[in-house]
């Protein structure tokens, strides 16, 4: 089973794989989900109140063009005041650390703040920036609750949200201000835009940390013409790096080991994305996670803190 996957994937990843940075987003063509795998197991139930009352394993089609998608109602829960136990069996056991921060950009229209967690063992760095779209709420909430988190062996660093502007605007916005999109704005410049400005803060800093792995946690917008359906996805630029972790994952996912449904895989990030960026300039392997905005935050949420840790773990740092 586990290895006819694998033959389907890696030839799809290899035509997907051929087209350059130059080309756009297309949709590869993803294997039909074996339906026995899909429906046989569940996962990450936790039990608290968050994670009840929806089959974390039922998926939805794209819905029609026009159709109304219920986009973050009110919810009766605020992550902010929550752990990551509280969505599901994520980073239940808990490690010593060290837990630090320090500033991007300080004193600047742009500055952040990076949150690192130091385990005790020896290990390697993973850098998570989440959120560099401000509407997509369950990529940064996912970003500050694994500022709660716990590792058990080398650095973690967290920046969340990556544009509080678009976080913190009403309504809030993809946008960190007029219309500038931070995740076209990679490299960045330090004298240009003020998504320039904070892309060069975020960039500089993660060249300088060198990390062995980049998470960039994103939601994919809900149904709308003339664009590909995103869906629930992982995107690669370039599986250099990590290609038995990348598909691994996604078998994960496929198998119902990680995350309430099947992953789509998409490639590369656009030009000017951090995706595509720091994949392409620094070489250092980066996957944009998708989770998508129809569904309810819970199951967003528990969906990335599920692959965060699954990556945690395969590089050792849990
Ligand atoms: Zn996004």
């Amino acid at each position: 089973m586990k290895r006819l996957l694998l033959t389907a994937l890696c030839a799809a990843l290899l035509l997907t794989g051929c087209a350059g940075p130059g080309s756009t987003s297309a949709p590869a063509p993803a294997p039909e989900p074996d339906p026995g795998s899909v429906s046989a197991s569940t996962s990450g139930s936790g039990g608290d109140s968050a994670s009840e009352g929806y089959n974390r394993r039922e998926t939805i089609d794209r819905p029609e063009i026009g159709a109304d998608v219920v986009i973050d109602p009110p919810y009766d829960f605020d992550p902010e005041e929550m752990m990551p136990t509280d969505f599901g069996d994520y980073f239940v056991e808990e490690y010593p650390v060290e837990v630090s921060s320090y500033k991007l950009a300080e004193g600047t229209d742009v500055e952040n703040e990076v949150t690192v967690i130091k385990g005790q063992e020896e290990g390697p760095s993973i850098y998570i920036v989440a959120g560099v779209h401000g509407d997509e709420i369950a990529g940064w909430m996912t970003g500050r609750l694994v500022k709660k988190a716990t590792i058990k062996a080398g650095t973690l660093y967290i920046v969340a949200p990556a544009n509080p502007w678009g976080a913190s605007a009403e309504p809030r916005t993809r946008y960190v201000t007029e219309q500038q999109d931070l995740n076209r704005s990679f490299p960045g410049d330090p004298n240009g835009t003020m998504a320039e400005r904070a892309a060069d803060s975020i960039y500089q800093d993660i060249a300088r940390v060198d990390p062995i792995f980049l998470f960039d946690l994103h939601e994919a917008r809900a149904n709308r013409e003339n664009t590909d359906f995103l869906g629930s996805s992982l995107i690669y630029t370039s599986l250099d790096k990590m290609s038995d972790m990348y598909m691994d994952l996604l078998i994960a996912t496929e198998l119902g080991e990680v995350g309430s449904e099947r992953f789509n895989f998409y490639g590369p990030g656009p030009i000017g994305s951090i995706n595509n960026t720091v994949t392409t300039n620094l070489e250092i392997p980066t996957i944009t996670v998708e989770t998508y905005r129809g569904y309810p935050l819970e199951r967003r949420i528990g969906d990335q803190l599920d692959i965060v840790e699954y990556v945690l773990a395969y590089y050792g740092l849990r």
